[in-house]
This record gives C-alpha cells, sequence and structure tokens, in this order.
C-alpha cells in the first residue's frame, strides 16, 4: 500500500466512522474537521515523515467516540497505528472527571509520538473552544477546560516547537474568548 494511498482510506474510514458525529461548538462543524485538523498538525510537526502518526490522528477518536475496536484498525492500518490510538484512547468506563484527572497523570508516561498526536488534539481542541465554544458553556467553564488542556500538556514528554507554538497560540485565541 503506498503512502497515499494509506492516508486517504483512513480519511475516508474517519469520515464515514464519524459522519453522524458534530463538534461540540456552537457551529456544530462535522466531526471529521476535527480528525482532519489533528492530522494536519501532526504531518506538519513530523515534517511529513511518521506516515503511521498521521493515520493514528485521523483514527484517533474513533475507539472512543464510535466504539470501533482495537482489532478492527489493526487489521486495515496495522499494529503501529493500533497501539498509537490506544494510547490517545480513554477508558470511558470511567467517570468523565477521572478520565480528565488521568490525562494530567498519565501525560508524562506517553511515548513521543502519542505526545506529539495529543499535543495536536488539544491543539484543535482549544482553537475549536475560541472560534466555537459549546453552546451554555459559562466563561468560567471555558477557563477550567483551557487550564486543564495546559495541565495535560505541560506533562507530555514532547518538545516538538512547532506544535507548542501552535498551542500556546490556541491557548492565548482560547483565553482571549473566555473574559
Ligand atoms: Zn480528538
Amino acid at each position: 500500500m503506498t503512502e497515499l494511498i494509506a492516508v486517504t482510506k483512513a480519511a475516508v474510514r474517519a469520515a464515514h466512522w464519524h459522519s453522524d458525529q458534530r463538534r461540540k461548538g456552537a457551529a456544530q462543524e462535522p466531526y471529521v474537521n476535527h480528525l482532519l485538523e489533528v492530522a494536519g498538525l501532526v504531518a506538519e510537526a513530523t515534517g511529513g515523515e511518521d506516515l503511521n502518526l498521521v493515520i493514528a490522528a485521523l483514527l484517533h477518536d474513533s475507539v472512543e467516540d464510535q466504539e470501533r475496536t482495537r482489532a478492527e484498525i489493526a487489521a486495515e492500518f496495522g499494529e503501529d497505528v493500533a497501539a498509537l490510538v490506544m494510547e490517545v484512547t480513554d477508558d470511558k468506563t470511567l467517570p468523565k472527571a477521572e478520565r480528565k484527572a488521568l490525562q494530567i497523570h498519565n501525560a508524562p508516561h506517553k511515548s513521543a509520538r502519542a505526545a506529539i498526536l495529543k499535543l495536536a488534539d488539544k491543539t484543535s481542541n482549544l482553537t475549536a473552544l475560541a472560534l466555537s465554544p459549546p453552546a451554555g458553556w459559562s466563561m468560567q467553564r471555558r477557563a477550567d477546560y483551557v487550564q486543564w488542556a495546559r495541565d495535560v500538556v505541560a506533562g507530555l514528554p514532547s518538545d516538538n516547537a512547532f506544535l507548542h507554538r501552535r498551542f500556546a497560540e490556541a491557548v492565548a485565541k482560547a483565553e482571549r474568548s473566555a473574559v
């Protein structure tokens, strides 16, 4: 499978798997916009040198949000992609507050590649929060979300300068919109 075929195949899978899902923001963007944004950030952050990480970015919410399985991803895209997706998947059997605390707690133990994916994910989420906050979120709730994202990112073992710059820009935008 050439790289281009693999990545477009993953994009098509992502679009189908998340076809009924919308972002939480008031604009209700199709969820695939988020997946493409994260994949684009990962591709740029790695200079286009890590195909499997870009594929994992496209599929990173498919187990958590769409109940796809690790085995299904491994069968189609290989073990490396499946392992990366699982590394950024929360355990949805746990209450939300616990999952959020665990993300902070587990951040330092991520692999360098998963750390890049998580950094891109948080960057995309904060950019969306700034541009189109969820209806009904108070300023305090927005500010708390920004702080939580910063706490997760602070623990990640990645010094990727491009992503840290993009994350800082997203934080600044989100903080400006939350006052
Ligand atoms: Zn995500």
